[in-house]
């Protein structure tokens, strides 16, 4: 019935784990994130299953989730890391993740972020435009140092998600258009400070078809063979993330049976010696996680009525960001009659975009608890300060045990580094 199978209800009232959210909150506030650590090995899981046997590496995109405590957790069972940045590089450090398991993506990657993640030993760049190569080679050589490359390639295939979160078409500002990265895959020989080990691609979020994946993986076999004509080998290929997770009643993509399809294919091609990499970010996490908030107004008008609660858009940005939907579940549910409303759940902030989930019915009374569930990814991280709001803590289960692993923000902290103008102005001329 649930979308996440680590949050059940015990005697009426919603558990993470063996733990009552209940208790949650009464002990830590609201709102609150709770993660659940068996939630994360179970996803973890359902990855080494796919994979066994195989060469194969999954590098979390941690983007989707950074907290140290969840890096550190796939960290230690065995995972890498794709990072977009070099704060993500920090923190892979902070959490004892292993460097020569970090795949390096993004666009925008600036000088001091490449010399970062070639002196700490990252396995990869993902190269994403001929800019980025040129650029990389001239900080590697200059250096001493070598960079291990992979193209990422953009195979124009269409992942049938959300425009935002779509960047494998031609019009995304993602990687090298493919028919182009043949030449850019000379070049690259040509340059110094560089060695080329694989290709990859990432072709967008909460992907729930295989046949995307499958459409890219074949044009991603053809430039493998093409470049091993032209005298380049390749040492692995990288899928990137994409896998969605349910969220309400999707059909998900299971990894054991999209990776066997792939596999295979691999295998057919001979190409099956190459390492595999995947850069798995949502559906390591999505599920592992709730927001938990409190019921603080309720508000009836002819139109419509609202459940205005403590979480708000810069909590949780996604509904905002994507009109994305999360399941609602009070942590202790009241009996659905006929004339129980249908509610907006709304946040604090002045925005008519602070929603969280529209048009629920449920039983709702001032101070009630509710759910909001599949938060683990794209939730924590991309929360903000908005409106003067100290994000909140971030607790994870383990069994019958929580842990604190991220404080509540102190209001303070929201204003430190900020520094007022002397009283006196400063001298003007006329023309200013
Ligand atoms: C965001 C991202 C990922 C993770 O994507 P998910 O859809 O969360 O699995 C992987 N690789 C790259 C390059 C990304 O930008």
């Amino acid at each position: 019935m649930t979308v996440a199978p680590r949050f059940t209800f015990k005697n009426g009232t919603l558990h993470a784990e063996d733990v009552s959210l209940a208790t949650l909150a009464k002990e830590y506030g609201t709102p609150l994130y709770v993660y659940s650590r068996a939630a994360l090995q179970d996803a973890w899981e359902s990855y080494a299953r796919a994979l066994e046997g195989r060469k194969a590496l999954v590098c979390f995109g941690m983007k989707a989730n950074s907290n140290l405590a969840v890096l550190n957790e796939f960290a230690r069972l065995g995972s890498g890391f794709d990072i977009v940045s070099g704060g993500e590089l920090a923190r892979v450090l902070a959490a004892g993740g292993d460097p020569g398991k970090v795949v390096f993506s993004g666009v925008g990657k600036q000088v001091w972020e490449m010399q970062a993640a070639l002196e700490a030993g990252v396995k990869c760049f993902n190269v994403e435009s001929e800019a980025e190569l040129e650029r990389l080679s001239r900080v590697a050589a200059s250096s001493g140092r070598v960079a291990p490359i992979s193209l990422r390639v953009n195979p124009d295939v269409d992942a049938r998600t959300h425009p935002y979160i779509s960047t494998g078409l031609k019009e995304n500002k993602f990687g090298i258009a493919i028919e182009r990265a043949p030449e850019v895959y000379r070049r690259a020989k040509s340059l110094p400070g560089l060695n080329i080990v694989g290709v990859d691609c990432h072709i967008g979020s909460q992907i729930t078809e295989a046949s995307p994946y499958l459409d890219a993986l074949e044009k991603l076999i053809a430039l493998i063979l093409g470049l091993r004509e032209d005298g380049i080998e390749l040492s692995h290929l990288d899928l990137g993330g994409g896998i969605g997770i349910r969220y309400t009643d999707e059909t998900v993509l299971q990894p054991v049976e999209l990776f066997s399809q792939v596999f295979d294919r691999l295998d057919k091609a001979g190409l099956g010696h190459l390492e595999l990499v995947l850069e798995p970010g949502r559906s390591l996490v999505g599920n592992a996680g709730v927001l938990l908030t409190e019921v603080q107004y309720l508000k009836h008008s002819e139109a419509k009525n609202f459940a205005i609660v403590d979480a708000a858009m810069n909590d949780l940005l996604r509904p905002t960001l994507y009109d994305a939907w999360h399941d609602v579940e009070a942590v202790n549910p009241r009996l659905v009659t006929d004339s129980t409303p249908v509610y907006d759940i709304v946040g604090p902030i002045c925005e008519s975009g602070d929603w969280l989930a529209r048009e629920r019915r449920m039983e709702l009374h001032q101070g009630d608890l509710l759910a909001i569930m599949s938060a683990g990814a794209y939730a924590f991280t991309m929360s903000s300060q908005y409106n003067t709001r100290p994000r909140p803590a971030e607790i994870m289960v383990d069994g019958t045990r929580s842990y604190v692993v991220r404080e509540r923000e102190s209001i303070e902290s929201l204003f430190q580094g900020e520094n007022l103008l002397p009283q006196e102005q400063a001298i003007r001329t006329k023309e200013s």
